[in-house]
């Protein structure tokens, strides 16, 4: 093949339009009706729409039923271990910061065994997107107890009920210094879930996006009324927040917040009594690991002038 043929063919790949057939994995092997489904279906849209390129993408998660994410997006994937997506997802874009990194963890993976991780990826603040999809339950390994899940909800390991109150994966976030961006949706709430994974796709910094997941096999009713009763759910709009205009025909719960208000972000994450969707808070201008850990650049003089002054430490 000649030079100019591959150079062609090489164009031809850089100039290609991508459909949504492009990133689609292998069949999804989620029980019918999970929400996990939903969230797979408006990922793929968004690739779709913002023409991400696959090769050019990664999807890391943890174990779970949400964690099979990677199986079902035909970009690179790395399915790794209980609660360690972040860490893997910081390795990566710490490497190729140039890749779209997308950590896709459940509750018990992100807010449990992996709290740790998911607190010190807030405030590195490295360019990615992190999906926790919330069903309150551990669901592959067959209903357990997890943080989110609302107490007096009978689990296997709490068979007379969930004791605690749950952890607010929202109010947590906001509490870490140098979170950037925290959102919450819904994944029977298409447009809005989409509206939602295309801002914290754009934003530059941890995305950090709570989606509240129906899990049919194990808690069938937790969402069900919430689902049929649009009054359940309050929409937190702004220009400078996720509205879908079409959306308020239906949901009248709407509710003016400014999502660089913090301390207004965290009275409404803190406040459970309804559930809220929305942009909570958003800010370019938090420090960004990657930007802080790169090296000034020198130019050849000063580094002639460094390699000097290395060799006359070794100097006898
Ligand atoms: Fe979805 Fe629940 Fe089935 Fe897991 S157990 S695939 S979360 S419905």
């Amino acid at each position: 093949m000649s030079n100019a043929c591959s150079l062609l063919q090489l164009a031809e790949v850089e100039e290609r339009e991508y459909t949504m057939a492009d990133y689609e994995g292998a069949m999804a092997r989620w029980c019918p009706g999970c929400g996990d489904h939903s969230v797979l279906t408006a990922v793929q849209r968004l690739l779709t729409e913002e023409q991400i390129v696959p090769e050019n993408t990664v999807f890391v998660s943890g174990i779970g039923c949400s964690s099979r994410f990677p199986h079902y997006v035909k970009t690179y994937g790395f399915h790794g271990l209980h609660g360690r997506a972040l860490p893997v997802a910081t390795g990566i874009k710490l490497s190729r910061p140039e890749l779209n990194v997308f950590a896709v963890m459940g509750d018990g993976d992100c807010v449990s065994i992996g709290a740790g991780h998911w607190i010190h990826a807030i405030r590195y603040n490295l360019n990615m997107v992190a999906l926790m999809l919330d069903n309150n339950i551990y669901g592959l390994t067959k209903m357990q107890t997890s943080p989110t899940t609302p107490p007096g909800v009978k689990t296997n390991t709490h068979p007379y009920g969930a004791v605690l109150p749950p952890l607010n994966p929202l109010e947590a976030t906001l509490g870490v210094s140098n979170a950037s961006f925290v959102a919450q949706t819904a994944e029977w709430v298409p447009a809005h879930l989409y509206a939602t994974l295309k801002a914290a796709y754009r934003h530059k910094g941890f995305s950090f996006v709570r989606i509240v997941q129906r899990c049919p096999a194990y808690l069938p009713k937790m969402y069900e009324d919430a689902v049929t009763n649009p009054d359940r759910l309050e929409f937190l709009v702004h220009p400078e927040g996720i509205d879908v205009p079409e959306l308020a025909k239906a949901y009248k719960n709407r509710v003016r917040h400014d999502p660089r208000d913090l301390d207004a972000a965290r009275r409404f994450a803190e406040d459970m009594s309804v559930i809220r969707l929305g942009l909570f808070f958003r800010d370019e201008e938090r420090p960004r690991y990657e930007e802080l850990r790169r090296p000034p650049k020198k130019t050849v003089e000063e580094k002639l002038q460094l390699l000097e002054e290395e060799f006359d430490r070794y100097a006898v």
